[in-house]
């Protein structure tokens, strides 16, 4: 899950994403690689260093998801002015020994929040994670747009598909339909839009994704519509 701009709900969709996956009957984990602002803490409540067991990092589990977070192995506020090798490196430990799965009971799907931009630590995490597809996340006014492009280019660069375009915060102060118009301009998949939503905001704050906590809520519902297109996506 990549966003062009930080701000714009990515760690949010991310994981009401994972949530809406996990209703699904998938097993599923979630990494949050957002070097800049790691927020998975924060928004599943997680806390303490993971346990470091035969070799490998024991994830968090939080809402039947497996979690884990460069906030949790590091000061958060450290992680920001990690260089771009640092934290590729970081990354690239959570990814590989991270106990995901096993063998009889292997993840289907990892969503990862990836850091917000387009720049070098992108590009080499991007290529350091063998990703299936890119969710994009934009709201609706063109600043983010653009930005949201230059993240599909850099995707299409390392030959990694976009499974599509997500608009979120669509609403009256952002305007609506910005992020469909970009998508089919693009000519990639549009997955759905989001409101507005203070109970989405309170939710992630108090460390609960709001697709657990209200899971036949009418934002539980746009989530599951999208999850169900990204799961298509990915041939799940
Ligand atoms: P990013 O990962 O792109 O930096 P976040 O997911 O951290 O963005 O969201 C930034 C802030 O906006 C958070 O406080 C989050 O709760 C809030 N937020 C995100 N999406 C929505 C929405 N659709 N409605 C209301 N608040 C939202």
């Amino acid at each position: 899950v990549a966003s062009g701009k930080g701000g714009v709900g990515k760690s949010t969709v991310a994981v009401n994403l994972a949530a809406a996956l996990a209703g699904r009957g998938l097993s599923v984990g979630i990494l949050d690689a957002d070097v800049y602002g790691p927020s998975l803490p924060t928004m599943l409540g997680l806390s303490g260093q993971p346990a470091y067991v035969d070799g490998a990092i024991v994830p968090h589990v939080a809402f039947g998801l497996k979690a884990m977070s460069v906030g949790l192995l590091t000061k958060a506020d450290d992680a920001m002015i990690w260089r771009g090798p640092m934290a590729s490196q970081a990354i690239t430990q959570m990814l590989t020994q991270t106990r995901w799965g096993t063998e009889e009971a292997p993840l289907d799907v990892l969503v990862v929040d990836l850091p917000p931009g387009t720049g070098d630590v992108q590009l080499t995490l991007i290529q350091k994670t063998p990703l299936d597809g890119a969710v994009i996340v934009s709201t609706p006014q063109e600043v983010a747009l653009a930005d949201a492009r230059r993240a599909h280019t850099l995707f299409q660069r390392v030959n990694v598909p976009t499974l599509g375009l997500i608009e979120n915060m669509s609403g009256d102060v952002f305007g609506r339909g910005g992020a469909e118009a970009e998508a089919a301009r693009l000519g990639v998949a549009f997955l759905g839009d989001l409101p507005v939503d203070a109970g989405l905001r309170q939710a992630g704050d108090a460390g609960e994704p709001l697709v657990s906590a209200e899971p036949d809520g009418e934002v539980a519902a746009r989530f599951a519509a999208v999850a169900a297109r990204v799961a298509e996506g990915l041939g799940l």
